[in-house]
């Protein structure tokens, strides 16, 4: 049998450098890496790895004020709050190449049907200002970016994070060819949400049975619209889990693999290519939110190995 190998996208500098008991785990990336090695996951991959995004082009999703600001570091006591990360210049460098992470996913999965991106799914981040731990929004960008390259003409933008994906459905508002779909927890932040071209607001408290029953409506709505993308964005987050530290679902491990192989599957078999992005995830240990993060990769090697 022949041994496929699937690319996953991944730079040694995605860790965020940031205090012992910062909310979110800033070194979730390398450990998600250790995670694909120690159980061998990591086999059936191939690493890339992106170069950092140019100011200029960043540009195509972001006010080049704000793209200066974050340079620079010149974001007032507020923007900084908002944005709920330090100021440093790791920070700055792993913002610039994130974002370049999903788009040579997303071109990656035009040339094979399938790429992941280790890092990724930054919604929260608006044209001019940044969000919920989300500088640059990566998805906004790369979905632009490929339209613009004409490597693509209609994308989807399918955000399973359990917060709304604001920031991309903002900044896409008025883009035809860019479908923003967001399946996320009603009572969850943002407290404002913005209006994705479909959204899927799922009530606190429900697990798989529910999540996954609201997927499959997603999807047949999905199909009636009948968009045809060219490409899928799927941002594949595990902070729907039940021991998420923000998340106000339930789900189960079990349920996201269920998730993400009925989304892989769905898409699959319409022969549109899948670039995932692993979007929020949070709890008692980096190590712990790693193993959540480590569902995606599994679930593209069970459903694309046949
Ligand atoms: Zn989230």
């Amino acid at each position: 049998m022949r041994n496929i190998r699937y690319p996953i996208i991944y730079h040694p500098s995605y860790d965020i450098p940031l205090p012992e008991n910062h909310r979110f785990p800033g070194t979730k990336y390398s450990a998600l890496i250790k995670e694909l090695e120690t159980t061998g996951i990591i086999e059936n991959y191939l690493k890339y790895v992106p170069k950092p995004a140019t100011a200029k082009y960043l540009s195509i999703a972001h006010d080049p004020f704000y793209i200066q600001a974050i340079e620079t570091g010149n974001l007032s006591k507020q923007e900084q709050t908002r944005l709920g990360l330090p100021w440093s210049k790791t920070l700055v460098q792993r913002s610039f190449l994130a974002p370049n992470g999903t788009l040579l996913a997303a071109q990656l999965a035009l040339q094979t049907g399938i790429a992941c991106h280790a890092a990724g799914g930054t919604h929260h981040a608006h044209w001019d200002f940044g969000a919920g731990f989300c500088v640059f929004n990566d998805l906004a960008y790369a979905a632009r970016a490929l339209i613009a390259m004409k490597l693509a003409k209609r994308i989807l933008i399918l955000d399973c994070d359990v917060h709304q994906g604001d920031g991309t459905a903002s900044i896409l508002s008025n883009d035809r060819d860019i479908f923003t779909c967001s399946i996320h927890c009603a009572e969850n932040y943002p407290p404002k949400k913005a209006k994705s071209k479909l959204d899927f607001p799922i009530l606190r408290g429900s697990g798989d049975e529910e999540y996954l029953s609201v997927l499959a409506q997603c999807l047949i709505e999905m199909d009636r619209i009948n968009f045809a993308p060219d490409l899928v964005l799927y941002d594949a987050a595990v902070d729907v889990h039940n021991n998420d530290k923000l998340g106000l679902l339930k789900m189960t491990s079990v349920g996201i693999y269920q998730r993400d192989k009925v989304v892989l599957s769905h898409f699959k078999n319409q022969q549109v290519p899948i670039a995932t992005t692993i979007g929020g995830g949070y709890g008692e240990t980096h190590e712990e939110v790693a193993q959540r993060h480590s569902i995606i990769f599994a679930a593209v090697q069970s459903v694309f190995q046949n």
